[in-house]
């Protein structure tokens, strides 16, 4: 008989708590039981290495292959406990699907499994930020001297405003300088790949250092884009658009 005690051992041993083969992630090999969930990554989960270039084709054909053989239909007179796993398989696969299948999730997800905290890039992590003095996010170097024009023209326009007046040339300003945001935000995804090619080829040579100089330059260009990203709300908050 299967009990709790020894599925927990089998878990750990990777044998399917049916038949005692060895098991997949989400099925056993030989029976094709549903396999109670394991703590794997995503990554892991698809059965895909740690990469980042991405074959996302695949992976969409993967995830709904998955998807019908873990529907909980299949399961109405399964074992109650295949049932629960199916469940909880399905919500573990509709996870992985949208944190791989996105090419900006996927990173921050690879970076999370790395160690890396990335800052905080929510709204209210900022917001958070600016009223405690906290965790301020750094100026990307190349953007101190935009910043900086940029600032004081929001300024210009917060005051002129207070006082009821309307600047058209100012506004004309700040747009063009909006425009030149979203510019520098979409260039971004030429540099990020560029970084991709360098992670994945480390992690085929096994290099730990080009590893940790790929990893460095994504978490870089991620806070310099959640910067960018940041700046044009800011804009669009005073253009009050
Ligand atoms: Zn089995």
């Amino acid at each position: 008989m299967v009990t709790e005690a020894n599925i927990a051992t089998m878990e750990a041993t990777h044998a399917c708590w049916s038949c005692g083969d060895m098991r997949a992630a989400q099925f056993c090999n030989s029976c094709g039981k549903v396999q109670p969930p394991t703590p794997v990554d995503y990554f892991s989960f698809f059965g895909l290495p740690r990469k980042l270039n991405l074959d996302t084709a695949a992976l969409e054909r993967d995830f709904y292959t998955m998807s019908r053989k873990l529907h909980p239909d299949h399961y109405a007179d399964h074992d109650s406990r295949e049932q629960t796993w199916s469940l909880e398989q399905s919500s573990r696969l509709n996870d992985a699907y949208r944190t791989l299948k996105d090419p900006i999730r996927r990173t921050e997800y690879l970076l999370k499994l790395e160690g890396v905290e990335l800052e905080g890039q929510s709204k209210k992590g900022t917001e958070e930020a600016r009223v405690t003095g906290e965790k301020k996010q750094i100026v990307p170097p190349d953007l101190l001297e935009e910043v900086f024009e940029l600032n004081m023209q929001l300024e210009e326009l917060r005051a002129s405003k207070k006082v009821g007046e309307e600047d058209p040339a100012l506004i004309q300003e700040l747009q063009k300088h909006k425009q030149a945001l979203e510019q520098k935000f979409n260039d971004f995804f030429e540099e990020l790949k560029d970084y991709w090619n360098k992670w994945d080829s480390a992690e085929e040579s096994g290099s730990d250092g080009h590893r940790k100089v790929a990893r460095d330059k994504m978490v870089d260009l991620l806070n310099r884009r959640s910067y960018i990203r940041n700046l044009v709300r800011d804009v669009n908050e005073a253009l009050g658009s």
